[in-house]
């Protein structure tokens, strides 16, 4: 265009992501209003969002930045970390991540997009990639099943002792046992964690075990000094006591030491971040938790089980669903929801490419350049503190000043300890001539030790720092998966081959009600793999981490304007972990106020199962408030509930908008009703999609939220995790919040104990969050927000005349999601939500929300990234299958021979020599124009949930079932 007319500023304008995020144009905005008959954007506004608790102005926050300038304003932050070399250890180690699964899995959004594998027909490759996760814990650990992967080492610990207290039915003793060689982070979630179970902790040298009465006990292998002990003697004398025993082991000294589960634990507990996740100043990564036979229907977390299809063929799915938490409420035992799956499946996938033999390699080779280390130390005169190790060694005597400003010049990072005592831990990536490196710091220049002079001494004495008898015997990794797919090549297509099996944001909308599945931008997804980011250990000095500083400063104080709060606690891993940490906030606030004795919290029925949970585990009372016709608070109810318990309130729990997907006109009620008992309210951000830049929790009466960054702020799903829960506070509330007992935290109460095990939690995801309020600024925000609701209401009005919608607010307009009912069309023909779940997997869909918040439901939510096109594909979708099930309702077809209960539909469908069905294979399969011009195929037929609970198995498949594959 020689004659363009726009002028330089216009040319140059950084809109451009905006347009890039958000799905509909203007011209789809101006035709989705006409279909609402509304004028324009702000009448929606104005009818759904109730005029109290309107944002009076714009949001503070920055005008959008372009992609480019965005990533290069962050990589100038990132720049200010420093990426020294890490013998710091505690938990976390420098590890390669291969290539393949680099590219391929973690930076592929064939894999980062995917929700939890609630739909098991669409996610047989997570499934598969997760269960391998499980074989590996199972197979190291010694343990006849494990979980899909916790938050972090801590919080499995702070499980396994909450586990031990409910399956000791023997010991009445309200102690709990902890090693004195735990992990430091570890001992402080456990603190908090048992301060509101009402636990007593014991902490002790291991050998003390047996002097104690307690119900249950927690020892580390190795220890955090390095020691490798013999657990057997002490885990036996704890059996015949009958106290309950969880280890926290290293999953990569397991290869070579005798396995927990041969020692005799009752559950063991690790991180599985040194199988090739980056350090990333803490996270995220995958903890693992595995437990013996007697607690396998009593886990926490998810696991991945075995069952079969409709046509009898092997296939996995998510075991024991029905304990998931939004069933269980606040009986349930953990408030775990959101995970760490997709850093699971990398942990996996690192073992599946090394197979048994390359993690001995690995693990060998770590033992040995540390054996060499302690070896030239020793001949030195330095004194080892324990004469065993794996690859951490705790050395005395040596000048911590000297030392510190050697290490210092070299570049190395080294643990000192208060006792004056220097920890060095070795790992994967740690070389010969690393180990010069650490002689020439630790003991000057002036020794003449050489690495290949020590390794043959080493070889010709057979010194080693593993104890004969500690020697792992066992096998592990012994299925074919773990063999086949050891090059590059092989490895590519396993995990192209599993990928494919899934349904992602990739192929089509995840219209998942509450779990806000919006664009992971490219450029918010790079900065995670920066060196800068990715390299820095949690606990490594403060001049070393300037820019993840900066950045979690920066990143705090845009929430802070979004949510109207004073501040910002970053440490929880999750929603559910944030309103842990948001309701303990207010015990300790009310127990400094000397209300400690208030403990009720009142919670509306309508609320995610977390809600009921995190109260449980916080030590409250859940007093269930009523809903009305409308699906709002029963505002009489909530207030003779207040009234009743006014002596004794602790706190509301308020999801807004709710849950029945409507802006509530009575919120700021509801919460003065609440602060007039001397309450405090929570209220739960997870649909903080709908407020961006239009209202905000902190102006209508909260006093805490916790924000998912994994929904709202576009942190991916990953297949169930990872996610990020920070909470914003109210001035009152900061001193209470999280701190953390390696690295405190400014302006936070030293007594206030951790809820993760590292201060800022799963850090280095961080700067997903970060670049898209950069990007987007408050401007973009309060677009996306509108074209949330937009979206939603678009998809009310075209599904409303096939589908009642359940809840509306005042003005007959839904908030950012809509309830479908289900129920009066299954009265009518027997079809269910969930064959309208797998009967959308044919169409090319992954299915909304099922009976959540209420039973027999779809709950659909399109979030603002979902163009006019594809919700009108959608729609068109579910239109024509209502009128599917017209033609059940009407006869044609049988109640048990349709497209419904059929559904999904496989290749190996249309593939059957006799079709006796009613209806056509074209119509089983390519049910629209689009699915015959793209298809995704459901990878097994409709799976067996009761088969899968009945035979529980969450192995991988014995040898035999390998014989076909591939
Ligand atoms: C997702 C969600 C939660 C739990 O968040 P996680 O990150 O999965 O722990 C809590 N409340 C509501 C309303 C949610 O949608």
């Amino acid at each position: 265009m020689a004659n363009d007319k726009r002028s330089l500023a216009e040319l140059a304008n950084h809109d451009d992501f905006l347009t890039r995020h958000n799905g509909p144009d203007e011209g789809d905005v101006q035709q989705m209003l006409e279909t609402l008959g509304l004028p324009d954007i702000e009448s929606l506004m104005t009818s759904t969002i109730p005029g109290d608790i309107r944002l009076a102005r714009e949001l503070a926050l920055e005008e959008p930045r372009g992609e480019a300038e965005a990533l290069e304003y962050l990589k100038r932050l990132a720049r200010q970390n420093k990426t020294f070399k890490n013998y710091i250890g505690q938990g976390y180690y420098p590890t390669y991540m291969p290539a393949v699964i680099q590219r391929n899995v973690l930076e592929n959004p064939g894999w980062y997009t995917a929700y939890t594998p609630y739909q098991p027909e669409i996610a047989q490759g997570r499934l598969e990639g997760l269960l391998n996760f499980q074989q590996v814990v199972m197979d190291l650990t010694g343990m006849p099943i494990a979980n899909a992967s916790l938050l972090d080492e801590a919080t499995a610990a702070a499980e396994a002792m909450a586990l031990c207290r409910r399956a000791n039915k023997k010991v009445k003793s309200a102690c709990f046992f902890v090693a004195d060689d735990v992990l430091p982070q570890t001992l402080d979630v456990l603190r908090t964690r048992a301060a509101y179970f009402g636990f007593e902790l014991v902490v002790a040298p291991a050998e003390t075990l047996p002097e104690h009465e307690v119900f249950g006990a927690l020892l580390q292998y190795p220890g955090a000094t390095g020691e490798v002990r013999d657990l057997a003697p002490l885990l036996e004398q704890a059996k015949e006591r009958r106290v309950m025993t969880c280890v926290a082991a290293d999953l990569m000294s397991l290869v070579l030491l005798k396995e927990p589960g041969a020692l005799g634990a009752d559950i063991v507990v690790g991180s599985s971040q040194r199988f090739g996740v980056p350090m990333g100043y803490g996270g995220p990564h995958a903890a693992f938790f595995a437990a013996s036979d007697a607690l396998k229907r009593s886990l926490p977390g998810r696991i991945i089980g075995v069952s079969k299809d409709a046509r009898g063929q092997r296939a996995l799915r998510m075991a024991m669903q029905t304990r998931e938490q939004h069933i269980r409420r606040e009986k349930a035992t953990s408030n775990i929801c959101t995970a760490q799956a997709l850093l699971a499946n990398i942990a996996g996938f690192y073992a599946v490419y090394h197979g048994a033999d390359g993690l001995r390699t690995i693990a060998s080779r770590i033992h040995r350049l540390t054996t060499l280390l302690a070896e030239g130390l020793k001949q030195h005169g330095v004194t080892l503190a324990h004469d065993s190790w794996f690859d951490t060694l705790t050395l005395k005597g040596l000048d911590h000043g000297q030392v510190h400003g050697r290490s210092m010049a070299h570049e190395i990072n080294l643990r000192y300890d208060a006792a004056g005592t220097i920890g060095v831990s070795l790992d994967e990536t740690t070389t010969a001539a690393d180990v010069v490196t650490l002689f020439d710091v630790l003991l000057g220049d002036e020794h003449d030790l050489s690495v290949s002079e020590l390794d043959r001494h080493v070889r010709e004495t057979g010194t080693t720092g593993i104890p004969a008898h500690l020697d792992r015997e066992s096998d592990f990794l012994t299925h074919p998966t773990f063999h086949r797919y050891r090059s590059e090549t092989a490895m590519l297509r396993y995990l192209k081959r599993l990928e494919n099996k899934d349904l992602s944001l990739t192929h089509a909308m995840i219209p998942l009600g509450s779990c806000t599945m919006k664009l992971n931008a490219t450029s918010e997804m790079v900065p995670i793999s920066w060196p800068e980011f990715a390299n820095i250990h949690p606990f490594a000095p403060h001049d070393q981490v300037a820019g993840y500083k900066q950045m979690i400063d920066e990143l705090s104080a845009f929430l802070v304007e979004i949510t109207g709060y004073d501040s910002i606690s970053m440490q929880p891993n999750s929603g559910a972990q944030g309103e842990y940490a948001g309701l303990v906030a207010i015990r300790r606030y009310q127990k400094a106020q000397g209300q400690g004795h208030r403990d009720i919290c009142l919670i509306p029925s309508s609320a995610h199962g977390t809600n009921p949970a995190s109260a449980a585990m916080a030590q409250m009372k859940v007093v269930v408030v009523d809903c009305d016709d409308e699906g709002n608070i029963d505002l009489e109810d909530l207030r003779g509930k207040a009234e009743k318990h006014s002596e004794s309130l602790s706190a509301i729990m308020l999801t807004y908008p709710s849950t029945h997907g409507v802006f509530e006109e009575s919120v700021r009620e509801a919460c003065r009703i609440v602060h007039d008992h001397g309450g405090q309210v929570y209220i739960d951000g997870a649909n903080m999609n709908a407020q961006v830049g239009l209202c905000r929790p902190g102006d209508f009466g909260g006093d805490v939220s916790h924000l998912n960054l994994h929904k709202t702020f576009c942190i991916p799903h990953g297949g169930g995790g990872p996610g990020m829960g920070p909470i914003g506070v109210k001035a009152h509330l900061a001193p209470f919040v999280p701190n953390h007992v390696v690295t405190p935290l400014p302006g936070v109460d030293e007594k206030a104990g951790a809820v993760a095990a590292t201060a800022y939690g799963s850090a280095s995801i961080l700067p997903i969050s970060w670049a898209y309020i950069k990007m987007m600024g408050g401007r973009g925000m309060k677009r996306a927000t509108q074209l949330a609701i937009l979206n939603a209401n678009y998809i009310a009005k075209r599904l409303e005349g096939h589908y009642p919608v359940l809840y509306k607010g005042r003005n007959g307009t839904v908030a950012h999601e809509c309830i479908l009912d289900i129920r009066p069309l299954k009265a009518a023909s027997a079809i269910s939500e969930e064959d309208i779940a797998k009967r959308l997997m044919d169409y090319g869909f992954h299915a909304p929300t099922m009976s959540f918040p209420v039973a027999g439901t779809l709950m659909v939510e399109p979030t603002e990234s979902e163009s006019r096109y594809e919700i009108d594909r959608f729609c068109d979708a579910m239109i024509a299958i209502r009128e599917e099930i017209q033609r059940i309702e009407t006869g044609e077809w049988p109640a048990d021979n349709n497209p419904l209960v059929m559904a999904p539909h496989t290749q190996a469908d249309l593939m059957e020599a006799d079709w006796e069905r009613p209806y056509s294979r074209e119509l089983g399969a390519f049910p629209t124009e689009a699915t015959k011009a793209a298809k995704y195929w459901p990878a097994v037929n409709r799976v067996d949930n009761v088969y899968g609970d009945r035979n529980l198995i969450c192995t991988c498949p014995p040898i035999d079932a390998y014989r076909d594959d591939v």
